[in-house]
């Protein structure tokens, strides 16, 4: 089976009152995992079973649905999991600070920005952080499990940040309240794995 379902890099409960324990077991032992499994069943005899999470991402239209919305899922989650953590929270530093500044407004006009692309995703979806072609950060959001990496995707980048909305990321301990859960997830964000990506994606 080419694609794993990733370790997670901290414990269930290590994100404790932010996002509690049993919605990060569930989250990833069944849901990210339900992703990975159904991913390798559909890529099974396609192009895909040999190219990477990232290409098949970037080629995902000439795949079924059923790779676009799992590998899409297993992409969105692993990525989820490296960018928030224990020791996260506070305001971005170094170059991402910088470019948040420049690009975006500062950090305060950012943190509006991307909670109401969070906020305003009707059902399901992802809010993201991405840099654009040319650089440039930009703040946007998508449906389901597409990602701007997607060849259909309307917002297109190499996301740096995402927060997961579907209701299996929070309904455990905030149920209706998605704001609450936005805001608590700026308590968990691994800055330092973001500025890292950013610097890699540009
Ligand atoms: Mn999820």
């Amino acid at each position: 089976m080419p694609f794993e379902l990733p370790k997670l890099p901290y414990a269930y409960n290590a994100l404790e009152p932010h996002i509690d324990a049993k919605t990060m077991e569930i989250h990833h032992t069944k849901h990210h995992q339900a992703y990975v499994t159904n991913l390798n069943n559909a890529a099974m005899g396609t192009d895909a079973e040999k190219m990477n999470i990232e290409a098949i991402c970037k080629n995902i239209s000439k795949f079924s649905m059923a790779t676009r919305n799992n590998g899409g899922g297993h992409y969105n989650h692993s990525l989820f999991w490296e960018t928030i953590g224990p020791n996260g929270g506070g305001l971005p530093s170094n170059e991402i600070a910088k470019a948040i500044e420049i690009d975006l407004g500062g950090f305060e006009k950012f943190k509006t920005d991307f909670s109401n692309a969070a906020l305003t995703r009707f059902g399901s979806g992802w809010a993201w952080l991405c840099v654009k072609a040319d650089g440039k950060l930009c703040v946007c959001s998508s449906p389901n499990q597409d990602n701007p990496l997607m060849d259909i995707s309307e917002c297109k980048g190499t996301p740096i940040l995402g927060l997961d909305v579907w209701e299996h990321a929070y309904y455990l301990h905030y149920q209706n309240k998605r704001a609450d859960y936005i805001n608590a997830f700026f308590s968990v964000i691994n800055w330092q794995k973001v500025n890292e990506l950013y610097l890699k994606a540009k």
